[in-house]
């Protein structure tokens, strides 16, 4: 058992976060992700820092544990990153409609063009 900085509080230290304040109790957040295996043997790693300079750094990592590249961002273009890559909300009315003009599309070209016709150009 250790104690928070922030607010005195008895916290294990595994974890990342104080229980009672929410204070980070580790100054550096890393999380491994393994490569779609198209990149098999590759992982990515991000790294967030909380210190006086908060950052997130990407880096590509090989299956020798090399570093092949990286890249650090600020929380706010971080804070974008999270927001490109959370998943997007069903919207079943917007679908439906798009599926009806889609629909309606294909049918309007069906009759314009003839049956079985096919265009070369
Ligand atoms: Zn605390």
């Amino acid at each position: 058992m250790q104690a928070c900085a922030q607010c005195g509080g008895s916290v294990e230290e595994r974890f990342r976060f104080c229980p009672w304040c929410a204070a980070p109790l580790r100054r550096k957040l890393v999380e491994f992700f393994p490569a779609h295996p198209r990149d098999e043997g590759k992982a990515l790693r991000v790294s967030r820092y909380l210190d006086d300079d908060p950052h997130v750094r990407f880096s590509v990592w090989d299956q020798t544990g090399r570093v092949e590249s990286a890249v650090s961002v600020d929380e706010f273009q971080a804070a974008r990153v999270a927001r490109f890559l959370r998943p997007s909300r069903p919207r079943p009315h917007g679908l439906s409609a798009a599926l009806k003009g889609y629909a309606a599309e294909l049918s309007a070209r069906r009759s314009s063009t003839g049956s079985r016709k096919t265009t070369s150009s």
